[in-house]
């Protein structure tokens, strides 16, 4: 597996590749890699010729009071999960690789989109993680590019500036990963102590509630939104921010459940934020 730290060193091998006609596929990631990552870098593997995962901690999506200095990192782990599920390259840039200490562009999208859900507490969230996707889209500039479900949001959000960017790319989402206990797989589980671990699994308790009244035919958002609160609140070590059904597409809030739905939640313990989420099915 190649290792590349420089914008440079990625479009000269990315420009051989189409030179000898391979299509290429883009995993975004900000490392710390997990089987959520390596699930999206096999789905990569099976569609694309040659894969490309991006191992960056991106600053612009941090908030000054958020956990960008104490985000987990292990690059060599990361290198070894990458290269064990064949990733062809990994580009791992410097922070100043990427951004100018005086870099002034942004890419937004200004509408309610990014002020949903996860941006009613990270305001500025969606515009750092839309500006360094872009920039990865330029460098790279891959046939496909994979996100996972986990993050729906961001997912949608990412699909909405594909479109409207005009950028030639397709975004595959892919289904989330789990614990064997049912947490859904992320960096931040690593924050948890052993109590808060245990207590985490309202989230994905949460889910499967909702997930069987919407199968029951509960058709009131604000009914199946309440009883995964309920179930939430009564882990005390759970402080939840928000449950919300919103559509699948614009993440506009929604009053009746039906299929496309998208029902997320993010639920604190102590500093630790999770999300999880479920969309209805047809
Ligand atoms: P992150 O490193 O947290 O920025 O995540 C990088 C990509 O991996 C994003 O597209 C996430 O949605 C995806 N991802 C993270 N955790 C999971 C998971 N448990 N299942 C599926 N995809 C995931």
């Amino acid at each position: 597996m190649i290792i590349a730290t420089t914008i440079q060193e990625v479009r000269a091998q990315v420009a051989a590749w189409r030179k000898e006609g391979l299509t290429v596929g883009l995993v975004p990631t900000m490392g710390y890699l997990h089987e959520g990552h390596a699930s999206l870098v096999d789905r990569a593997v099976s569609m694309c010729d040659r894969v490309v995962a991006s191992d960056f901690v991106n600053p612009t999506q941090f908030a000054p009071n958020e956990d960008l200095d104490s985000y987990p990192r292990d690059f060599d782990h990361d290198c070894a999960l990458l290269e064990e599920h064949g990733c062809h390259m990994v580009f791992y840039p410097a922070v100043s690789e990427l951004y100018a200490p005086d870099a002034a562009t942004y890419v937004e999208i200004q509408s309610d989109m990014p002020k949903q859900l996860c941006g009613k507490t990270r305001p500025t969230h969606f515009k750092g993680v839309c500006t360094v996707v872009s920039k990865l889209f330029n460098i790279v500039q891959p046939d496909k590019a994979f996100f996972g479900q986990k993050d729906a949001q961001q997912l949608a959000i990412i699909r909405r500036m594909v479109r409207e960017l005009s950028y030639g790319i397709e975004i595959i989402g892919c289904p989330i990963v789990r614990e064997a206990d049912g947490l859904a797989k992320s960096s931040r589980n690593t924050y948890l102590n052993p109590d808060q671990r245990k207590a985490a699994l309202v989230l994905s308790q949460a889910v499967a509630l909702g997930q069987r009244l919407a199968a029951e035919g509960e058709t009131s958002a604000a009914k199946l939104v309440g009883a995964m609160t309920d179930h939430i609140g009564r882990e005390p070590l759970a402080r939840i921010d928000y449950v919300s059904a919103v559509d699948g597409v614009t993440m506009e809030p929604v009053d009746t459940i039906k299929p496309g739905v998208l029902v997320a939640m993010a639920v604190y313990f102590d500093k630790t934020r999770l999300i999880d989420n479920f969309t209805v099915e047809g």
